[in-house]
């Protein structure tokens, strides 16, 4: 988890309070509390979980991109997609349907979202930001304030997106997650296009407003 992709002014006020923090020891690991480790915080706290069985933890995503945004994690310490084998096939299943179950029971009455489009999409992002590895389960509405920039949008927009059942299938076909770095880097650098039709869009206040042309309200 070297480096970090998502820098919006919130998530890297957390970072930063850490980063810069003076270090005791002349050791290199990274302190505790280390931003990176966020997510293993938010596990433990009864105010972000949502609900979590013997295997996983669902969450809620503290700078959410969507009017519904939560991450899964696994109670097994996984550090993320690149240390995947086939013995974690069954845990990926488990969280996939934890997550689509939770939807169908929460969120099938929902009103607000985009008619004739997948109402949430599950995955995870090809080079992760946070420890542990973690789920991602988001409304497709990608209305929020938390989503700022060009790096947010075509984060959960392009194939940087690896959704579940393709991560499943990799997995099942190559034994591991194969990530060619500067390819999925490059897709977060692409052109700002709405997810729905497409179109290309100037910027994200333009972007913002056009997607809610889509919605139903
Ligand atoms: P990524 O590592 O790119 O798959 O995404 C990490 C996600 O974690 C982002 O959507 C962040 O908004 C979210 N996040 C960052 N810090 C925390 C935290 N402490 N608790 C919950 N969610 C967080
Ligand atoms: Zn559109």
């Amino acid at each position: 988890m070297a480096k970090r992709y998502f820098s919006s002014s919130d998530e890297e006020d957390l970072a930063t309070d850490s980063k810069h923090a003076p270090l005791k020891s002349k050791t290199k690991r990274k302190p505790t509390g280390h931003w990176s480790q966020g997510l293993l915080k938010s596990m433990e706290n009864p105010d972000t979980v949502v609900k979590s069985d013997e295997k996983c933890v669902m969450i809620n995503d503290m700078y959410p991109k969507a009017r519904h945004h939560y991450l899964i994690l696994p109670r097994e310490n996984i550090s993320g997609i690149s240390s995947l084998g086939k013995q974690n096939l069954e845990l990926l299943h488990h969280l996939l349907k934890f997550g689509q179950d939770y939807v169908k029971t929460e969120h099938s009455n929902d009103d607000t979202l985009i008619p004739d489009y997948p109402q949430f999409k599950y995955g995870y992002h090809a080079i992760p930001s946070m420890n542990r590895l973690h789920m991602h389960v988001i409304s497709c509405d990608f209305d929020s304030p938390s989503l700022k920039n060009k790096k947010h949008w075509n984060s959960f927009t392009t194939d940087f997106f690896i959704d579940a059942a393709r991560l499943i299938k990799m997995v099942e076909e190559k034994g591991r997650v194969v990530i060619d770095k500067e390819y999925y880097e490059s897709l977060l650098k692409k052109n700002l296009s709405c997810h729905v039709c497409r179109r290309e869009q100037r910027n994200m206040p333009t972007l913002k407003s056009h997607i809610r042309t889509h919605f139903k309200k």
